[in-house]
């Protein structure tokens, strides 16, 4: 049992050093504490999944910093960092299939347009987005939905290759609320820019204030959005697993 309690910390200390070479310069910056075995060494007592757990979280954090929600995004994803490659060059093209749905609109259209636009404006990551009309020439599509049966109003759905590079993607939103109120432009907006943070390779907020908490109700990304986002831009994607924390 003791052997293993060492192991384990031993395994902690090595993935956060590994952790923090790879993210600490641009986590933290160059007047970092490199106080992370501190951190580790804190949690005594029982060794269940739980502590392990909280530990893994306060390592993250520590690494991060408090303006980011990438540790609260790999606590609860699967710890993979996902995200497209530079694309300024050559835009994500964007394919917005006509709605042909109850309570579809142009205004939707343009409120889904106008979120694309705003992520490429203030997202601060090397991506960039072009309409196109042709959708076999798409990475990206949008389409439309007049409700969704659970409790809902958009979804982004990504696909990525072994490396965790983003290949494509396929925004749907809907033109009603689940319990069939119609969404106005302003609320698709909303909903909008939430998915594109999922497309673009962002994982949930624990801030109600961000765009990217699971039930957002702000209308524009907040700045700890957009140094999230910065922040997946600034690393290769792939598995952040911490050794047995992650079984
Ligand atoms: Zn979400």
């Amino acid at each position: 049992m003791r052997g293993i309690l060492v192991a384990t910390r031993l395994i902690l200390v090595v993935m956060a050093g590994i952790l923090a070479v790879v993210l600490g310069r641009r986590l933290t910056g160059p007047t970092a504490d490199p106080g992370v075995g501190m951190v580790i060494e804190s949690y005594g007592g029982a060794v269940d999944l739980d502590s392990m757990r909280a530990a893994r979280l306060r390592i993250l954090r520590h690494v991060a910093g408090p303006d980011s929600y990438l540790p609260a995004m790999l606590v609860e994803g699967d710890s993979m960092l996902r995200r497209w490659p530079e694309r300024t060059g050559d835009p994500l093209r964007v394919h917005i299939l006509p709605g042909n749905v109850a309570g579809y609109s142009p205004d939707l259209r343009d409120a889904s347009r106008a979120a694309f636009v705003r992520w490429e404006r203030v997202g601060a990551i090397p991506v960039r987005f072009d309409f196109v009309n042709d959708s076999a020439a798409a990475d990206v599509i949008v389409r439309w939905v007049e409700r969704f049966p659970l409790r809902r109003a958009g979804q982004a759905d990504i696909r990525w290759n072994g490396t965790g590079w983003i290949v494509s993607g396929t925004l749907t939103l809907a033109t009603h609320t689940s319990d069939g109120f119609r969404l106005e432009r302003d609320a698709v907006y909303t909903v909008a820019m939430h998915e594109i943070g999922h497309l673009l390779g962002l994982g949930h907020s624990d801030d109600a204030q961000d765009v990217m908490f699971p039930t957002t109700a702000v209308h524009d990304i907040t700045p700890r959005d957009r140094h999230t986002a910065r922040l997946l831009y600034g690393v290769p994607p792939g598995s952040l697993r911490l050794g047995v924390l992650d079984r």
